[in-house]
Parts: structure tokens; sequence; C-alpha cells
């Protein structure tokens, strides 16, 4: 059994204190990174391979190395705990049970690239998870991980808990800054990247919490160590979340690269009652459907992206032969829509439309040619847009439709559901 990183002591009841975490080895990764130089720990980031756990999968350590060295302006460190994604909960497991050990993770970045604050910008609904933080950040603070001159190694830094509105759209880094600064959360035009101009214009990097949370392992051990497990290029251990009709949902922390037949079938228990898989959405609303006979795919980003997919934050939502592919493609094409912020117009508009049509074929009420209209709609929407929601959108929508077109074709010709007929 490999070692987990983010999830070894969130079954110690206690881990979400400081005595708890320090009794684990809580901090002792923040210790050794303040007797390296930032550039070493930026050197074991890049040496680790870690992608970045949010869903883009851009390499973390290349990300820190982005941000100048010196800078007239002060410098930041954003964590991404918005976790707005349906069928995506697993910064939740983190933030509540292990809190400082993504506090540790958010002072080593910030150390790296000679921050001064570091900003966790948290989904509004979470009021437990921004309990636990505070608390655990006022601790921090008690103890001299936080604050002027931390562990005598005259090093300034502190963490603020930011609220979210609930908005799906403050997961994308540009307009989580805005949201921060306490404008309406929209993407901004890039460039400048926020590596350049972020937070209040300085430089800045934003990173995952699980991204975030696996820096004290790959500082207590050496990047070679994380880099060792799983794949070559996405390498590290992943959290996934698995939902819907499996015996066991839950949250597994695995080697990148474990089979989804695995995860579905071992670590979730399989199908719920004996039932047949119908279909696997495999990384979170955005990433295209699969069929039970593509689940086989080792679960990395590179071979989830060969198959026509994404893995995206490791959602595995999974549906058994009782689901109406139509119906359930219509919640996220509705919950697309709504969340749509609306700043440019082929997505404003082509979420709507799609939603409108779908919902229009789900009612029994679609005409010949919807089908192909929707695509149409959802192949304008895709490469046109500022921010990734978008094409999420866009691809979720053809997807479906390409791999269960016959379910979309029944809703029309017979006006019910293939499921129901
Ligand atoms: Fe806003 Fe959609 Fe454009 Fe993104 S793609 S900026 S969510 S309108």
């Amino acid at each position: 059994m490999q070692e987990k990183v983010t999830c070894k002591n969130v079954e110690d009841p206690r881990q979400y204190t400081i005595e708890g975490s320090l009794k684990n080895g809580g901090y002792e990764s923040l210790k050794k990174a303040l007797s390296m130089t930032p550039d070493e720990v930026i050197d074991e980031m890049k040496a680790s391979g870690i992608r970045g756990r949010g869903g883009a999968g851009f390499p973390t350590g290349l990300k820190w190395s982005f941000i100048p060295k010196i800078s007239d302006k002060p410098k930041y460190v954003c964590c991404n705990a918005d976790e707005g994604e349906p069928g995506t909960f697993k910064d939740r497991v983190i933030i509540e049970k292990d809190p400082h050990l993504l506090l540790e993770g958010i002072i080593i970045a910030g150390f790296a690239i000679g921050a001064t604050a570091g900003y966790i910008y948290i989904r509004g609904e979470f009021f437990f998870g921004v309990k636990r933080l505070e608390k655990a950040i006022e601790e921090a603070y008690e103890k001299g991980f936080l604050g002027k001159n931390i562990l005598g190694k005259g090093f300034d830094y502190d963490i603020y808990v930011h609220r979210g509105a609930g908005a799906y759209i403050c997961g994308e880094e540009t307009a989580l800054i805005d949201s921060i600064e306490g404008k309406r959360g929209m993407p901004r035009i890039k460039p400048p990247f926020p590596a350049i101009a972020g937070l209040y214009n300085g430089p800045t990097i934003v990173n995952n919490v699980e991204t975030l949370a696996s820096v004290p392992f790959i500082v207590r051990n050496g990047g070679a160590a994380f880099g060792k497990i799983g794949p070559e290029k996405s390498p590290g251990m992943k959290i996934f979340n698995v939902s819907g009709h499996v015996e066991k949902p839950g949250s597994y922390e695995l080697p990148m690269g474990t089979p989804l037949r695995e995860i579905i079938y071992e670590h979730a228990g399989g199908i719920k009652g004996g039932k047949k898989l119908k279909a696997v959405i495999p990384g979170g609303a955005s990433t295209p459907v699969l069929k039970p006979d593509e689940i086989d795919v080792k679960m990395d980003y590179d071979s989830v992206a060969a198959i026509g997919s994404m893995m995206g934050s490791g959602a595995i939502i999974v549906m058994d032969e009782t689901s109406c592919i139509v119906k359930s493609i219509l919640i996220l094409a509705r919950f697309f829509a709504h969340e749509s912020c609306g700043k440019c117009t082929p997505c404003r508009e082509g979420c709507t439309w799609m939603a409108k049509i779908i919902d229009d074929i789900e009612a029994g009420k679609g005409q010949d040619g919807d089908i192909d209209l929707v695509y149409d709609v959802a192949l304008n929407i895709f490469g046109k847009t500022f921010c990734p929601l978008g094409d999420g959108a866009s691809m979720m929508v053809r997807g479906a439709i390409d791999k269960f077109r016959d379910e979309f074709e029944h809703h029309i010709k017979n006006k019910t559901c293939l499921v129901a007929s």
C-alpha cells in the first residue's frame, strides 16, 4: 500500500487541533523548508512533478517559478477552496479534518515565492470548514508558525480566510482574485497572468487545496519520492471522489493512474444493488461522459485525455442502468447556464440555449433537428470564450450526444424516456 499524502491522518479524531497535528509530525516540513533556500523548495516541487489538483493539471513547481524574484509589489498565495464542481468534495475532507496540513502547505508556498500573505478563498456554504480553518490559524499564530519572524527565521507571513458567496465561476483563478478584491467575480483577460499581476496587482500563485496540502509531504520526503508514485507525467497520490450509484460513495486517496474500474468496483464497492453500469462522468460536471467499455482507463491526466475526456478534479459520478442520460445532462446544462458569469456572448447565450433545447427534448417537446441544433450551439461555444466554463459546458453536452444519441432520439420520437419505456 502506498503511503497517503493528504489523507494520512484524517481518521485521527484530534488531527484538526494543533496538538493532534503536532503529534503526527505537523509543521516539521515547515521547519525543514525554512532551513532551505526558497529556490531549493521550488526545485523540490519541480522534481515532484506534481500537477495542480484543481482540474487544469498545470505543473505546480513551474507555476511557482514564474513568480518574479524581485517585485515592487507584495506577493501573494491564494488557496482555491471554492470547490464548486458538482461531484467534487475532496478539499472539504482536508479543510475539516486536517486544516493544519493545508496551512503548512500555504506557509511553505509563501516562503518559496517570497509572499507576505496567503488568502484561503473558501466556498461560503462551508460554514464548518471556515470555523475549523479560523481556529487552526489562531493556533498556528500562537505557536509561532504564522506572524512575524516565523520560527526565528526572519520570515513574516499572515493567512486570511475569505468566504465566497457561492459562484462556481469564482473557482477560476482570476475571478477568484477579483472576488477577494471585493469585485464581482468574473474572469480577467490574460495576459497578464496572476504570476505577474494577480491579487492587488502583485505577483500571485493560485493553487488548489489538495495541491497545497501535498506540499508538506514533498518537502519532507523530497520531490523524487512523490514523483515515483504513479505515472511519470502525472505522478503522486490523488483524492478521487466517487458519488452516484455505488455501494460506498466517498473520498479515496489512491495513486494516480489507478484504473477507473478498480476505483468503482473495488474501492467504492461496485454498482449499488448489483445493477448494471450505464455511464461514468470521470472528473466532474464538465468532463465528457464515458461508457462502460471505457472504464479500464487509468485515472491520470494523459490517459483520460487520450480517450476524449478529462480527469478534471477527480470527481467520479457513476450512473446505473436506471439513469436517464437526457435528464442527467439537462441538470448539468441548467447548472452551467445558471453559473455562466455572462461576460462573453457564446457562453452566456449558448449555455442558456443548450439548457432550453435539452429541457424541451427531456419534456417530450423536442422536434426533429433539435439534437443537431444543440450540438451546433455547443460547437459554437467551444474555443470562443474567455474562460474554460464555456468549453466545459460544450464538451459535456457534445460528449453525451456522441455516446448516447439514441436516448435523445428516443425522447423526441416517443416523447418519453428510453429508461421508462
Ligand atoms: Fe463568463 Fe462563461 Fe465567458 Fe467564462 S466562458 S468568462 S463563465 S461568460
